[in-house]
């Protein structure tokens, strides 16, 4: 799968950072030279060279701010109703909004997940209408617009396919979970429906790809066959990914921070330097992540980034209370929260551990391979 954290951060929209994947300019290049290279030159003789390689790069960057706008649409929902968002990724396949957490209730759901679609329509309407005001004057931007019209209500199509992570399948979840009142059986249901949609369009493409002569008179190259089987693919693969989200939820619930934490974990003096810490501790402990603490009071912690952050030769001269995050910045856990509500908490400051404070001391280290462990665990004995 793809890293999709490992992206440009192009500045914030209404708070929401978003970002660019480097696969997005795969399909910029794509899209753009399709459209000026060959749809409208076939569609639109006449216009000059200039013409088509503008009015395809423009409406190429048009296609992709409505595919942020659908993501947006999400993600202002989401956060009318108290759920954080992120960041809104572009990528190959599209956009993507990182919601750090599930709606708590279906009507919630169901409104997060329908807004995005029902975006894609009003934008696809506000084109149609542009396209039938220029159809007549300007034929490039009636071009623009008729085609933006058209993609903007085939993603509102596509995107409500009922299967997970589908905009549809969580509509269809939302409302499975309204009537039936269980959010683990509808989950596995649209999972399943996901998981089904994403074979099926690996078969069609792969039926494109070898039965040529079928399709190439609907107008279907081996390359679509081939993105068909790709995006199938995507979306098996993203199904699944969302399943074992939900077991990790399920097998975390009810659980709270002292039944998880470690009580193993490396407590580092803040008065060391880097040096000490490196061959002291970490190359003989071999835990990345230390807790710097004063006679058991938490002080910081401190990871392998920080300890990166510091070029080699300044090893012997830095200690580790100046590289540490300090306690004032540190997100702490209590030892009676419940750990669903620390995965969120991790989920949304993209990070990978928290110390279990009490009174001021330091008593556990939740992290996140600790909860991989302990489902392993759970699952292992059926506990
Ligand atoms: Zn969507």
């Amino acid at each position: 799968m793809f890293r999709i954290d490992t992206a440009f951060n192009l500045g914030k929209i209404f708070g929401i950072q978003f970002r660019l994947h480097y696969t997005w300019f795969i399909i910029f290049l794509l899209v753009t030279v399709s459209l000026s290279w060959q749809l409208f030159p076939m569609l639109y003789p006449g216009w000059s060279g200039l013409t088509y390689w503008v009015i395809g790069i423009v409406t190429s960057l048009l296609l992709f701010a409505s595919v942020v706008t659908h993501e947006l649409a999400h993600s202002l929902v989401a956060r009318f109703y108290g759920i954080p968002v992120r960041s809104i990724t572009l990528f190959i396949f599209g956009g993507v909004a990182q919601i750090t957490r599930e709606a708590a209730r279906p009507g919630v759901e169901f409104k997060m997940a329908a807004a995005g679609p029902v975006c894609s329509l009003v934008i696809g309407g506000l084109f149609a209408l542009l396209w039938l005001f220029t159809q007549d004057i300007v034929e490039p931007i009636a071009a623009l617009a008729f085609w933006l019209a058209q993609i903007n209500v085939v993603l509102a199509i596509f995107n409500l396919i009922p299967g997970f992570p589908l905009d549809g399948g969580r509509v269809f979840r939302s409302l499975m979970w309204r009537f039936t009142g269980n959010y683990k059986r509808s989950t596995q249901i649209a999972v399943r429906v996901g998981q089904g949609v994403g074979y099926l369009f690996i078969l069609v493409g792969i039926l494109i790809i070898f039965l040529q002569p079928f399709f190439q008179p609907l107008g279907l190259s081996w390359f679509s066959g081939l993105w068909l089987a790709f995006i199938g693919w995507f979306l098996e693969n993203a199904a699944s990914a969302s399943y074992r989200q939900v077991q990790w939820r399920d097998g975390l619930r009810g659980f709270s921070a002292s039944q998880v934490m470690t009580a193993v974990y490396p407590v580092v003096p803040p008065n060391i330097t880097v040096n000490q810490l490196v061959y002291g501790y970490l190359f003989a402990g071999g835990h990345p992540f230390f807790m710097v603490a004063d006679e058991g009071r938490l002080e910081g912690i401190l990871t392998l980034d920080n300890i990166k952050s510091v070029p080699r030769q300044s090893w012997e001269m830095t200690q580790v209370k100046d590289i540490m995050t300090p306690v004032s910045k540190l997100n702490v856990a209590y030892p009676d929260q419940a750990v669903l509500s620390i995965l969120e908490q991790m989920e949304e400051k993209d990070i990978n551990q928290m110390p279990v404070v009490s009174g001021g001391r330091v008593i556990g280290l939740i992290t996140r391979d600790n909860l991989i462990r302990f489902l392993r665990l759970r699952s292992e004995l059926g506990a």
